[in-house]
């Protein structure tokens, strides 16, 4: 008999991921940010908002 449970539970962060902004690779123990299918760094992203935020008031 075999055994059919050597299946690897691996979870889905299997692919790399890039950053849109700066283009480095984030690293699984990264922050990350998921905007619109797009992949940040937290800070990528928050800087990426600050520059497209044209200044808006809270
Ligand atoms: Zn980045």
């Amino acid at each position: 008999m075999k055994t059919a449970k050597a299946k690897t539970a691996a979870p889905s962060i299997s692919q790399p991921v890039w950053c849109q902004r700066c283009c480095i690779r984030i690293a699984p123990y990264d922050l990350r940010t998921v905007y619109q299918g797009r992949d940040y760094h937290r800070d990528c992203f928050v800087k990426l908002s600050q520059e497209n935020g044209k200044a808006r008031k809270n």
